[in-house]
Parts: C-alpha cells; sequence; structure tokens
C-alpha cells in the first residue's frame, strides 16, 4: 500500500502518522520525492482501514499496491534511484561505462587495461577474480590474489571496482571493494542477497540465464527488504533458442525495468551476444533504449585471454564505441 503525503504536510504530522502506523506492526519505506513524499507500507496491510488514512488531512491518496516487490517498486519511490560509487553516479540520467577483462590474469594485464580503458572514457573497472566457469577445468580465477590486483589497478587510475563475489564465505575479501556483483547463476541465491542487503555497499545484480524480469525484482528485493537500497539492475542476455549468440539480449527489458522499478539499469552485450563484433551494435542499441550504463568486456590481448576472449574488445575498439556510445545518448535523450 502506497500513501501520498500532501506537500504541504508538516513533518511532525508525518511523524505522528509514520509512528501510528509503525505502531501496527508495518515497515515503512519512506521516499521523499522533489514534488512528492510517498510512504510505501510493508507488511500485512489487509487490516489498514484506507478510508480512515484518506481522511487525515496531510494525506492526498492511498492505493494498494497488488506487485509482490515493494522497495524496488516505482510506485514506492517515483524518482529514479542515483546509486554513487564514490564520484560516480549510476542512474538518473547519469550514464556509466563499465569495462575491464573477464578475469583478473595478472599485474601486468589488469593495470594495463584499467588504463587504456580509462583513457578510453571508462567509469569503472571490472574484472573477475572468482569466475564461476561452466566446466570445474577452466581457469577459476586468481581469487584473493585476483582482489589485490584489482585494488593494485585501482590505485593505479583512480576507477572504482567491480567484481563478483560467488561465495558468502570470501565476503571478507570484498571489504574494500567498490561494487559486489552477482553473477547470473546467483541471482537467486537468496543466503547471499540477504546478506549483501546488511551491507552498505552497491550490488550490480545480473538478470539470471532464464529468469522474468518479476524473478530478477524480487531478487533486488532480497537485497532492498535487508536494509541496503544500492542495487543496480543489469540484463545480460537469457537462454532462448539462439544458436549463433551466446544468449538473448532481451533490451525491451530495459524500458520496461525502468517502468517498473526506481532502479538504475544497465546492459552487458559482452555476456549477451558472447561475439566481440556484436557489442558494438548492441551496446548502441542500449544506450538508445534509455539503459543507465554498460558494463563491457575489454582484454589488452583477447586470443590469449583465459576466459571469454571472443567476447572481448580491445582497447582501441573499446575507445570508438565509447564515444559513439556518448552520442547515440545524446540523440536518444
Ligand atoms: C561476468 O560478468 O563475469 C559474468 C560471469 O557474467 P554473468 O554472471 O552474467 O554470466
Ligand atoms: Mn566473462
Amino acid at each position: 500500500m502506497i500513501v501520498v503525503i500532501k506537500s504541504n504536510a508538516s513533518p511532525e504530522k508525518q511523524e505522528q502518522l509514520i509512528s501510528w502506523l509503525k505502531g501496527m506492526g508495518l515497515g515503512i519505506h519512506l521516499s521523499v520525492g522533489e514534488f512528492q513524499t510517498v510512504l510505501g507500507l510493508i507488511g500485512d496491510t489487509s487490516k489498514v482501514d484506507m478510508d480512515l488514512l484518506e481522511s487525515l488531512d496531510i494525506v492526498d491518496s492511498v492505493k494498494r499496491v497488488s506487485e509482490t516487490f515493494k522497495c524496488c517498486n516505482r510506485k514506492f519511490h517515483p524518482d529514479d534511484t542515483v546509486v554513487n560509487v564514490g564520484d560516480v553516479k549510476i542512474g538518473g540520467g547519469n550514464f556509466v561505462m563499465i569495462a575491464g577483462p573477464c578475469s583478473v590474469e595478472s599485474e601486468e594485464q589488469i593495470v594495463g587495461i584499467a588504463k587504456a580503458v580509462k583513457a578510453a572514457g571508462a567509469d569503472l573497472l571490472r574484472g573477475g577474480a572468482f569466475k564461476p566457469r561452466t566446466s570445474p577445468y577452466d581457469f577459476q580465477g586468481l581469487k584473493g590474489e585476483g582482489i589485490e590486483l584489482l585494488k593494485t589497478a585501482r590505485k593505479e587510475t583512480g576507477l572504482p571496482i567491480v567484481t563478483e563475489i560467488m561465495n558468502l564465505k570470501d565476503l571478507p575479501l570484498f571489504e574494500d571493494i567498490d561494487v559486489l556483483q552477482v553473477g547470473a547463476r546467483n541471482m537467486q541465491n537468496f543466503d547471499l542477497l540477504k546478506e549483501l542487503g546488511t551491507l552498505h555497499k552497491p550490488v550490480l545484480l545480473k538478470r539470471g540465464l532464464a529468469n522474468t524480469l518479476k524473478e530478477l525484482l524480487m531478487s533486488a528485493e532480497y537485497i532492498m527488504a535487508s536494509g541496503n537500497e544500492q542495487v543496480i539492475l543489469c540484463e545480460r542476455g537469457i537462454r532462448t533458442y539462439s544458436d549463433y549468440l551466446r544468449n538473448t539480449l532481451d533490451l525491451a527489458a530495459v524500458p520496461m525495468l525502468h517502468e517498473l522499478s526506481h532502479l538504475p539499469v544497465i546492459v552487458d552485450p559482452s555476456h549477451a551476444t558472447g561475439i566481440a563484433r556484436m557489442v558494438p551494435p548492441m551496446s548502441l542499441a542500449a544506450a538508445a533504449c534509455g539503459a543507465d550504463g554498460l558494463i563491457i568486456e575489454v582484454h589488452n590481448d583477447p586470443s590469449h585471454a583465459l576466459c571469454d576472449g571472443a567476447q572481448s574488445l580491445t582497447p582501441a575498439v573499446f575507445g570508438e564505441l565509447a564515444e559513439k556510445v556518448r552520442s547515440v545518448r545524446a540523440a536518444a535523450m
């Protein structure tokens, strides 16, 4: 249920209303926007008397929200959420380019790529230290050492870092990481999501390989219901019956997620297509349909990459793409 507060309501009366509602055992999600203050009521609202609420002089309107996702629902929070990562802002009209290798391989590799993508205009550096690989015989990542190398690259370039956490037991290693990524395969690892909800850190939540938008939003809800509102959604392609492409990039998910939720939505054209030459056109399409950013795999030597070389751009191609993305954004705004 949402309660829209009149713009002239005094703070004291708002406080009284909030404590009265809390007294009924309800959780309150408060959204103070530029033009509207909205109270989102979480919990069993079946006993709330809507007519009584509506009759209060500070209440403008009361509506039932039928969707099961509440905290991430745009009805609860009409303005876009802006996630801050240091000085970088994501969402609410702020577009970000996240770039870097699939996996961290060595200091020379990650620092070199970080410098190159920074020069090309990237805002954040990506790189996997813990890798969820389909085969247990494939490179599994440098793990703790990879995390340390990412920090070195951050020190050298100033770029904040995004890296994937696969297992809760590794959480202490991520203390100094700027954005924690939850990969597609862990989108419904609810214990992990709940724990990440207790942190004060941005979480990049990727859509699962075969998950609906509602399931993605319910996973965001797990993080937010535990108290962490800094969630970035990521469309990374889903399993359909595409044959020549790694996945099917569901770009209509971007405007739909923006309609349903106030959270920023970014697109990963690398894992969505699996082919480097498909990444530029899909990046431009993502920028045109209103994505709040892109996460793109870039490698200095794609043919020798330990993971996902086929979909990795060289820094030079990334640089050209970044420029085109900026002009598409400007035209689409
Ligand atoms: C990744 O970004 O490194 C990754 C493994 O992506 P996904 O979880 O989307 O497959
Ligand atoms: Mn990858």
